[in-house]
């Protein structure tokens, strides 16, 4: 029994070898030159850079992961703690955010009254949701919506508020800070969305940074993973081509008879497993009209990346390993920028200083940084022929904030707007982390990991089942997974 899997992100090669333990033949194809999709890397000028994701959370789907397809993790992660430090403008107070809750409570003295006894309390009830709904909701397969609904029938009625409230209203109940407020409202921008439009649900994410099972980065780079991964595949023979990128397909008696790639040449399996862009493969390559453009736009999606990989000559001591650089107009700021409709003048981003925690990933007396700031995809701002002056703009902003002249010591520069995204992985109008996870694109709401048309044709990744970030893409593998063994097993 053969399967081909079509695209190699981590969705793609996690999906190949759970796929290879239950006794499937598989083969991989992927339009791009390397394997990871956007847990990708970017070697220049000395300099090595993650491409996208620096760290990760529910380290334990890795270990889930292995132990199904009876491997060892083939890298090694590392917990974080200081999580990250977040930075405001026109201020010179860093807040650093510990795990400890003591340690975390020390840095809001003066600004958040009682802190720890509020955080307590807010934790444990994203604790309790958490529990109630990682295995019944996230974890699990919802073939009908139907089903779908009886199983959030089942989830305790004590949580019901946090349907109809946004994440900024839950924070309103818990705290009075603005400071604090908008620090552990960030979770809301890991889904691609803000926290006035992510319902309060999502403070599951605060339980899982702060206090379920961290956060994690990984020894030697996050490509560290795909190496491991790419160790595994070569191990047990599977294949990846790289340079081909399906376009098309052909269909016979209510089945994929076979793929086509853009050179012409035809895959053939017993079935296959899209790997890309669950909505956007239905509408592109399937010419689906429930997925056609149009209707795609309708549909809501995550942030549009704007990325930039820097090396810079010297050392910047008032850098961490994961910072926040934000402004003091949170609301206004994120309730529009993903409309494009406030200017880029004063953007709020995120730094990544690699070389802080990964030497080997800068020559000598340099700084990797990785920069991200959310921006607006292109269904909103098609045109990003000004990348260079939003590039400057941040460039000359952490100059001043760090105190440290980023742009008279660069030697190196990268930066990829969402038109690159876009173009590099078929992300749909370059959504960088896929499908948004509002409450109608969720569970049984969400695009099935199952074809709804051709019973050999199945999904894995960010925009099918359960969601975005990189355990939810491993556990997206498990679930694709049992959905093949349903219709296959026993294939031995
Ligand atoms: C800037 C950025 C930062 C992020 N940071 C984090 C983070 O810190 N932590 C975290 O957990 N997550 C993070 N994420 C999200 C995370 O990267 C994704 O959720 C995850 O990597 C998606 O994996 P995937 O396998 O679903 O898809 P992808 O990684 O997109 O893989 C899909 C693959 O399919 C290939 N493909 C597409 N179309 C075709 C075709 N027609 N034919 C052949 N191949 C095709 C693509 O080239 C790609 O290699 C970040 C994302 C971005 C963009």
């Amino acid at each position: 029994m053969k399967a081909l899997i079509i695209g190699s992100g981590l969705g793609g090669l996690t999906a190949a070898l759970r796929l290879k333990a239950k006794g499937f033949d598989v083969e991989v194809v992927e339009k791009y030159h390397q394997a990871g999709g956007r847990l990708n890397q970017l070697k220049k000028d000395g300099f090595t850079f993650d491409l996208a994701p620096t760290f990760f959370s529910m380290s334990y789907e890795f270990k889930e992961f292995a132990d199904y397809c009876g491997i060892d993790v083939p890298f090694k992660f590392i917990e974080l703690d200081p999580l990250y430090t977040v930075n405001f403008s026109g201020s010179d107070r860093r807040f650093v955010i510990y795990k400890d809750l003591k340690k975390l409570a020390a840095e809001f003295n003066g600004v958040e009254s009682g802190f720890e006894a509020k955080m307590e309390k807010f934790l444990a009830g994203a604790a309790r949701l958490f529990n109630d709904v990682e295995y019944r909701i996230i974890k699990k397969n919802h073939d009908t919506i139907l089903g779908y609904l009886k199983t959030l029938a089942s989830v305790p009625i004590r949580h019901t508020p946090m349907l109809v409230r946004t994440m900024w209203d839950e924070m309103n109940r818990h705290f009075d800070s603005y400071e604090v407020k908008v620090i552990f409202s960030l979770v809301a921008f890991f889904l691609g969305a803000t926290p006035f439009d992510t319902p309060a649900v999502y403070k599951v994410l605060s339980y899982t940074e702060l206090r379920h099972d961290g956060y994690f980065v990984v020894e030697g780079g996050m490509y560290k993973i795909v190496e491991g991964l790419l160790n595994e595949l070569d191990r047990q023979g599977i294949k990846i081509h790289y340079n081909t990128e399906i376009i098309n397909f052909v269909e016979k008696n209510g089945k994929i008879s076979n793929f086509i790639d853009r050179a012409g040449n035809r895959w053939k399996a017993d079935c296959y497993v899209v790997n890309a862009d669950a909505a956007f493969f239905r509408g592109q390559i399937l010419k689906r009209p429930e997925f056609v453009d149009e209707k795609l736009d309708r549909m809501s999606w995550t942030l549009g990346p704007f990325t930039m990989y820097l090396g810079v000559k010297g050392h910047i001591p008032t850098l961490d390993h994961h910072n926040y650089f934000l402004g003091t107009n949170f609301k206004e700021y994120s309730s529009k920028i993903f409309k494009n409709e406030i200017a880029l003048d004063k953007p709020y981003y995120y730094v990544q200083a690699n070389s802080k925690f990964c030497p080997e990933s800068a020559p000598e007396g340099h700084e990797n940084l990785f920069i991200l700031c959310p921006v607006p995809d292109l269904r909103f701002k098609p045109d990003w022929s000004d990348a260079n002056t939003l590039a400057d703009t941040i460039i000359a902003d952490l100059s001043q904030r760090t105190g440290y002249d980023i742009a008279a010591n660069l030697v190196s520069k990268t930066v990829i707007d969402p038109v690159g995204w876009a173009k590099t992985f078929n992300l749909y109008k370059g959504s960088g982390l896929g499908l948004a996870h509002n409450l109608g694109q969720v569970g049984g709401f969400r695009p099935k990991n199952v074809d709804e048309l051709y019973d050999n044709l199945f999904y894995v990744g960010a925009s099918t089942v359960p969601g975005t970030g990189l355990p939810m893409v491993v556990i997206s593998s498990k679930l694709v997974t049992e959905q093949i063994l349903k219709r296959y097993e026993p294939i031995r």
